[in-house]
C-alpha cells in the first residue's frame, strides 16, 4: 500500500530554516539596535562630563567664577548650564533652560556620576562638579543634556529593523521554501515511479535518475540495483513455478503411462490368461518391467522430497565394487528387457576392496541413475562402460568410478545445466521419452551428501562419461 504522499520533510525543513533565519536576524537586530542605543547614550553622557569639568575648570582659573559667557550654549540648544552657590540657590543659568531649574543635591554632585532626571516631560542627563576657590567650595557648575534626539533616533532605527527584520525573514523563508521544494522534487519523482512500479508489477521498469550523482543519485542507483535484484528473484521464481508445473505434468503422465498398460494387461489376463501360459508369462514380464520403471521413479522422488527436507540418512561402511555390481546387476537385468547395449564392468576389480561410509541404497540409486541414462542415450549399438579406480587426478584416499557410453552426447550449451532439476536437452527428449530430468540433480545430491561430487565430459554425438569421486573409508 502506497503512503498517501506528505509533504512533512519538506515543512519541517522549510520550518527549521525560517526558525534559525528568524533567531539569527532578532540576535542581530537586538545586538544593533543595543549597540547604537549605549554609544549615542554615551556620547551624551560624556559630553554633559566633559562640559562640566570644562566650565568648572575655566572657573578655577578665574578666582571660583565661571566667565559669563562659558554658560552661551546657543549652538546647543539642548544642553542647559546652570551655577548654584554652596547653599544650592541658583546663581545663573544658561538661556537654553528658560527660568526653569535643574534638579540638584550635593551628594549626587559628590558621587561623581551622570544622573539620569526629568525636567518637566524632558528627559535630562545632568552632571555636576564643585567650584573651588581657595580651597573651599563656592558654589556648583550642573550640566544637563536632553538625550532626545538620541531616542528619536532611536526609535526610527526600530521603524527600519522591525519591518526590515521581518521583510527578510519573510523573504529567507519563501526562498527555504522553494529551496526544498526543489531539492526534494528528485524524491518525490522516485516515490512516484517506484510506486507505479509496485502497482503495475512492471519488474523491468527502472527509476534511471538524470541528475547529478549525488546523495539521490546514488539512492537512485542502490534503488535500480535492487529492482534488478528483484526481476532476477521474480524471473527465478517464476521459472521454478514453471518447472513445478511442468514437472507435476510429467510426474502425471510417466505414473498414468504404466498403470495404464497394467491395467489392459490385468484385463486381458483376466480374458485369456489362464488358457495361455506363453502369453501369462510375456504379460507378466511386461507388468514386471513397468512396476521396475515406477518404483524407480518413486523412489527418485523420495530421495528428492528427502532431499528437501534435509531427512538424516544413516551411514556404514560399504563395499563400493559391490554396491556398483549390483546395480550393474539390475541395469543389466533391465538391459535384457529391451536394450540391447553392451554393459561392461571389466574394470572395476581396482577398486575390489574399497570401503566408503555411505547409504547402499542411496548409492546404488546413483549408479543406477547413471546406468540408466547411459542405457538411455546410447543406441543399442553402442557400448556401456564402468570402470573404478583408486587415487583419482592424485587425489589420496579417495575412489572413482566412471560410467561412460558412447551415446547421443551433450552439448556445450546444455552441459552447465544437466545437474539442475528438470532440465532435460533437446536431443534427450527426442532420443527418450520417458525421463523427468531429476535423476542427476538427485545423484549430485547423493554424491554431495557422501562426501564426493560427480562430474561429466561429453561431447554431441560422442558419448558422455560421468565420474563420481567419494573419500575412503580404508584404502584399499
Ligand atoms: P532424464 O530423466 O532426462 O534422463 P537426468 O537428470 O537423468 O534426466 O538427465 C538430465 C539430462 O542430461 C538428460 O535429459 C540428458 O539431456 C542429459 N544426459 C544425462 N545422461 C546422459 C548420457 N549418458 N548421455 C547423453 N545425455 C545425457
Amino acid at each position: 500500500m502506497r503512503l498517501r504522499p506528505s509533504p512533512y520533510i519538506r515543512t519541517r525543513l522549510a520550518a527549521w530554516f525560517i526558525l534559525i533565519v528568524a533567531v539569527v536576524l532578532a540576535t542581530f537586530s537586538f545586538a544593533v539596535y543595543q549597540l547604537t542605543r549605549y554609544n549615542s547614550l554615551g556620547e551624551v553622557q560624556r559630553d554633559v562630563r566633559q562640559r562640566a569639568t570644562l566650565l568648572a575648570a575655566a572657573a578655577a582659573a578665574n578666582h571660583g567664577e565661571v566667565p559669563a559667557q562659558a554658560l552661551d550654549t546657543e549652538g546647543a540648544p539642548d544642553v542647559f548650564a546652570q551655577i548654584v552657590d554652596a547653599s544650592g540657590t541658583v546663581q545663573r543659568s544658561s538661556a537654553s533652560l528658560a527660568g526653569r531649574r535643574l534638579p540638584f543635591s550635593t551628594a549626587t554632585v559628590g558621587a561623581g556620576q551622570v544622573q539620569e532626571v526629568r525636567l518637566g516631560e524632558v528627559p535630562l542627563y545632568v552632571f555636576g562638579r564643585r567650584l573651588l576657590a581657595d580651597g573651599r567650595v563656592r558654589g556648583y557648575v550642573l550640566v544637563a543634556r536632553s538625550p532626545r534626539s538620541v531616542y528619536l533616533a532611536l526609535s526610527r532605527l526600530r521603524r527600519v529593523l522591525y519591518p526590515g527584520t521581518a521583510l527578510a525573514l519573510a523573504l529567507a523563508g519563501g526562498a527555504g521554501w522553494l529551496l526544498t521544494r526543489r531539492a526534494m522534487r528528485p524524491l518525490e519523482h522516485l516515490d512516484r515511479t517506484a510506486a507505479e512500479i509496485a502497482a503495475t508489477g512492471d519488474h523491468t521498469r527502472r527509476l534511471r535518475h538524470r541528475g547529478p550523482h549525488d546523495e539521490i543519485g546514488r539512492l537512485a542507483a542502490t534503488i535500480d540495483g535492487m529492482l534488478a535484484s528483484l526481476e532476477d528473484a521474480h524471473r527465478q521464481v517464476q521459472e521454478a513455478n514453471e518447472a513445478q508445473r511442468r514437472f507435476l505434468a510429467d510426474v502425471s503422465h510417466e505414473l498414468r503411462t504404466p498403470l495404464t498398460i497394467m491395467l489392459s494387461s490385468l484385463d486381458l489376463l483376466a480374458r485369456v490368461g489362464t488358457s495361455d501360459p506363453e502369453f501369462n508369462k510375456t504379460t507378466l514380464q511386461d507388468m514386471r518391467a513397468e512396476v521396475t520403471r515406477m518404483a524407480r521413479m518413486v523412489s527418485q522422488l523420495l530421495i528428492m522430497a528427502r532431499s528437501d527436507a534435509d531427512a538424516a540418512i544413516s551411514y556404514q561402511p560399504v563395499l563400493l565394487a559391490d554396491v556398483v555390481a549390483d546395480a550393474c546387476r539390475r541395469e543389466w537385468a533391465n538391459g535384457a528387457g529391451g536394450r540391447a547395449a553392451d554393459l561392461v564392468d571389466r574394470g572395476l576389480g581396482a577398486i575390489g576392496e574399497a570401503v566408503v561410509r555411505g547409504n547402499p541404497d542411496y548409492l546404488e540409486q546413483l549408479f543406477l541413475i547413471l546406468l540408466d541414462n547411459a542405457a538411455k542415450y546410447t543406441p543399442p549399438s553402442g557400448l556401456i562402460e564402468v570402470r573404478g579406480h583408486l587415487d583419482p587426478l592424485g587425489a589420496p584416499e579417495r575412489v572413482a568410478v566412471t560410467v561412460a557410453d558412447t551415446g547421443i552426447g551433450i552439448s556445450a550449451n546444455d552441459l552447465p545445466h544437466i545437474f539442475d532439476r528438470f532440465y532435460r536437452a533437446e536431443s534427450a527428449r527426442a532420443h527418450a521419452r520417458d525421463g523427468m530430468g531429476l535423476g542427476l540433480a538427485i545423484a549430485r545430491h547423493i554424491a554431495e551428501q557422501h562426501g564426493g561430487r560427480i562430474h561429466v565430459e561429453s561431447t554431441l554425438g560422442h558419448g558422455a562419461s560421468f565420474t563420481v569421486t567419494l573419500p575412503l573409508l580404508s584404502p584399499g
